[in-house]
């Protein structure tokens, strides 16, 4: 899959998060997305269109000085975005992101998974970003 812009990417998230939605095999446990792919790939631009995908209206910003950030989603859903890229001590946030893993009414998006990647469940969705040519993207997905 080639993304040639940033409003493409936005495109490409809003479709992803409509298609894994719709799956009924995936309301049993909670939906999480780990984003691999260099600083400036289009991690969060994907997280954006992602977002809008899955209801939301207002818009998300990037979590890289927060950590985490939480989204109110329609049909009492959650939308919580983490990102680990300034996590020195994993340690800290085990508790909550197992938490977190642990409701299935919540959609965890993760960028910089690394360091917590052994409490993350073996079923959950891989999205790698690369650059390719003149700006585009290339995604992978594992799954
Ligand atoms: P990350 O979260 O992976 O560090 P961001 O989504 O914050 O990356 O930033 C990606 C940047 O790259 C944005 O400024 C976006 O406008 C730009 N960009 C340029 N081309 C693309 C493309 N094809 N897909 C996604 N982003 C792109
Ligand atoms: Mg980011």
């Amino acid at each position: 899959m080639n993304i040639k812009s940033e409003q493409e990417m936005i495109e490409y998230g809003k479709e992803y998060a409509k298609k894994i939605t719709n799956n009924p095999s995936s309301s049993n446990s909670p939906i999480i997305v780990e984003l691999i792919g260099d600083v400036g790939t289009g991690k969060t631009t994907f997280t954006r269109g992602f977002a809008k995908g899955l209801g939301l209206k207002s818009p998300i910003s990037s979590p890289s000085f927060t950590i985490s950030k939480s989204y109110a989603l329609p049909n009492n859903r959650t939308l919580i975005h983490y990102d680990f890229y300034r996590l020195n001590d994993p340690g800290i946030m085990k508790a909550e992101l197992e938490e977190s893993l642990s409701d299935k009414n919540n959609i965890i998006v993760i960028e910089w998974a690394d360091s917590v990647a052994n409490v993350l469940p073996d079923n959950r969705i891989k999205i790698n970003i690369f650059y390719d040519e003149n700006d585009s993207r290339k995604i992978e997905i594992e799954n």
